[in-house]
């Protein structure tokens, strides 16, 4: 299941959109203008966004411009979706960083079709990035091993906070709530509840000093690693 938002402000094309990608599974969201997009993208992470040229307030481009330039949604895949008449604007898009587009009226089996080639790319780049050693001062966190270790010492952690770190490490800047953190490092050697969660974070935070401060609570969200003080 991915997330997809959706940024568009055609309601029948919001509908036809939001039937047919839940029908394939995904997780949708609609938001009929661009700032209203950007806002709930900086509110809650995204796998893909559908996005609308000739839009309310931001216009698509603009969305797209202002995207590609924030670390934190420079990697989210964009669909653009146009009239057939802004075709010009769909080469600046591509110039500006949109993935793919779709040109309105689309057949909505091309439209699943393209989204799901570029949710399947972005997530070799997710497996890829996965693999690799984060090193942050004397920290390396090695998801090969499923280790973490500080200096020369092994820090003991239960396979919970070891997914717990490396994920977080894996997305610095983003804040995630913990159902979302619970998605992602739940099937492990426990049952994860939203309740434990909290008490896997301490107990990481415990274990990797000095480096718990990588782990900032989010009031009112969650938690963000923040590594840019190290
Ligand atoms: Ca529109």
């Amino acid at each position: 299941m991915s997330r997809i938002l959706v940024i568009e402000d055609e309601p029948d094309i919001q509908t036809l959109m939001q039937f047919n990608l839940q029908r394939e599974g995904h997780q949708v969201t609609i938001m009929g203008s661009g700032d209203d997009g950007l806002h709930e993208l900086r509110r809650q992470p995204y796998d893909l966004v559908l996005l609308d040229l000739m839009l309310p307030d931001k216009d698509g481009i603009e969305v797209c411009r202002i995207m590609r330039a924030d670390a934190n949604l420079v990697s989210i895949p964009i669909i653009m979706v146009t009239a057939k008449s802004e075709e010009s604007d769909v080469v600046l898009g591509l110039g500006l960083g949109a993935d793919d587009y779709v040109i309105k009226p689309f057949r909505v089996k091309e439209l699943l079709a393209r989204v799901k080639v570029r949710l399947a790319r972005a997530q070799d780049v997710d497996a890829n990035a996965s693999k690799k050693r984060i090193h942050i001062g004397q920290l390396i966190i090695d998801p090969v091993r499923h280790a973490a270790v500080i200096g020369e010492e092994v820090v003991p952690l239960t396979l919970t906070e070891f997914k717990l770190l490396h994920f977080l490490a894996t997305h610095p800047g983003v804040a995630y709530g913990r159902y979302d953190l619970l998605d992602r490092v739940s099937g492990g050697d426990s049952v994860v509840t939203d309740r434990t969660l909290d008490v896997h974070v301490r107990n990481l935070r415990a274990k990797i000093k000095p480096y718990d401060q990588l782990i900032e609570t989010v009031r009112g969200v969650g938690y963000r690693f923040n590594d840019a003080t190290h």
